[in-house]
């Protein structure tokens, strides 16, 4: 056994906290699976691409960086039995309103914005989380594939994505995969119920927590979930008197009233997420593509025809997956899609006839290049732009530039906004990155307001820094 790596004297204290602990809590022995751990990181991390692509994620610093706090306090409390450390955790937030959370196999985990929004406390986030930790831990995954034929594993993804998105859109999604296979990753037996709950309260109290909390999170959800019933508990079922067997385990871990319930932190994010526009429901995020920008209905949402205030100088830096890192104006918010990113200041962006639509700030994203020289795709790019904005001008000239070290185009259209009919000002650059994918920032601001966004878009582009 090879696994975690620690001093000696460390081993010396967890063995001796095992053993004053086993003697009375439930033992817990990992379902058989003919899988391999790696196995679980690379089916996991194929289906999170997926759900990434499909799914709002929330690129918000104080909600990501809170959720992996927590997150990662609960990893550090997985027993060192079940540690596989060639799992890779992550803890995201998405967009949407439903009461929901899933993990992948691996590692990877999303927590709907409903769910931190009904959760009574951090206990409560606490304890779903170290629940779905507990089937990753578990490998459940894997092992109820295991005992599912035909399998494989290239074709999964697909099923995964459909009992992910759930309900009925999940479940046309699913038929449409050749394995109906979606229940097996994600709608686990009642007995791995039953583990994934004693295994949660252990690692909640050995994180701090309350386990108590895990039980009352379960009632939060069946309580709080609108029509159609909660997707979480039909994808975690109850095994019959959960409530009861998990204060019972509570009560054998001893428990006391010091352990924490609830935190500023907590409190804070909840109160962060209530100043964002609603969150939309998964369906109307999945048609609006990816949910890109906040709206609560499907209908027109205009930016607002008020003030909106000025790029502030200080400037907050966004990791964009495995592509780029950008620093942008931190009065600007991102708002995210499936292959660019947009910034933009609060009340400058919306829905129009269907269409996201923004009058101030920066859209940022990769597109496809199929071996074209820079000009030949920079040209590209905006004809598919002009596609969508009619009365955009053509460009004259490229003026070179330099982009993440790689070379870039430069160049500055105008075009009459839907928004608000004005003239404005579009500055279009690109690059090529390392692999030939057209990168491209277009920065957007009115005419006359021109004068205080271009120093910002500037910046920004000097900001650029190519992480594939
Ligand atoms: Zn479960």
């Amino acid at each position: 056994m090879s696994r975690v790596r620690m001093k000696p004297a460390l081993v010396a204290i967890n063995a001796v906290l095992l053993a004053v602990t086993v003697a009375a809590q439930t033992q817990i022995t990992p379902p058989k699976n003919k899988y391999s751990p790696a196995d679980d990181v690379k089916l996991g991390q194929d289906a999170a691409r997926q759900v990434e692509e499909q799914l709002p994620i929330m690129r918000d610093e104080q909600v990501n960086s809170y959720l992996n706090r927590l997150g990662q306090r609960l990893v550090d409390a997985i027993p060192p039995d079940l540690q596989h450390p060639e799992f890779r955790y992550s803890f995201k937030g998405v967009n949407v309103k439903e009461i929901n959370a899933f993990a992948l196999p691996g590692g990877p985990m999303y927590i709907n914005r409903g769910m931190m929004d009904k959760a009574h406390t951090e206990g409560e986030i606490a304890g779903v989380m170290a629940h779905e930790l507990s089937h990753v831990a578990l490998r459940h995954g894997t092992a109820q594939a295991t005992k599912a034929t035909p399998y494989e594993i290239g074709t999964i993804a697909g099923a995964v994505l459909g009992a992910i998105v759930g309900g009925r859109t999940g479940s046309y999604i699913a038929q449409g995969t050749q394995f109906g296979l979606g229940t097996a990753f994600l709608r686990f037996s009642r007995e791995y119920e039953r583990q994934a709950d004693l295994l949660g309260t252990h690692i909640m109290a050995r994180a701090g927590y309350d386990p108590r909390d895990m039980a009352n999170v379960f009632r939060t959800i069946e309580q709080e979930s609108g029509p159609g019933g909660p997707q979480w508990l039909s994808d975690h079922p109850n095994p019959g008197d959960r409530y009861n067997y998990i204060n019972r385990e509570a009560a054998v871990l001893q428990v006391d009233a010091s352990r924490v319930r609830d935190t500023r932190d907590f409190r804070d994010v909840q109160a962060h997420l209530r100043s964002l526009p609603p969150a939309p429901s998964t369906e109307q995020a999945r048609k609006t593509g990816a949910g890109r920008y906040p709206t609560s209905s499907g209908g027109d949402n205009r930016p607002s025809a008020g003030r909106i205030d000025r790029p502030d100088s200080r400037f907050t830096t966004y990791n964009e997956g495995d592509l780029f890192r950008v620093s942008v104006p931190s009065n600007w918010r991102e708002l995210s899609g499936s292959s660019a990113v947009t910034f933009a200041p609060a009340g400058a962006y919306g829905n129009l006839n269907g269409q996201s639509v923004f009058t101030h700030g920066a859209e940022i994203g990769v597109a496809r290049n199929e071996t074209h020289d820079l000009a030949t795709a920079t040209d590209e790019l905006i004809q598919s732009l002009a596609q969508s904005n009619p009365r955009l001008s053509r460009p004259s000239r490229y003026e070179r530039t330099s982009i993440g070290g790689q070379q870039g185009a430069h160049t500055v259209l105008s075009n009459v906004s839907d928004v608000t009919g004005g003239e404005e000002r579009i500055e279009v650059y690109t690059a090529l990155m390392r692999d030939g994918t057209l990168f491209y920032m277009l920065g957007v601001a009115p005419r006359e307001e021109y004068n205080d966004y271009d120093p910002a878009f500037r910046k920004i582009v000097r900001s650029i820094q190519f992480t594939r």
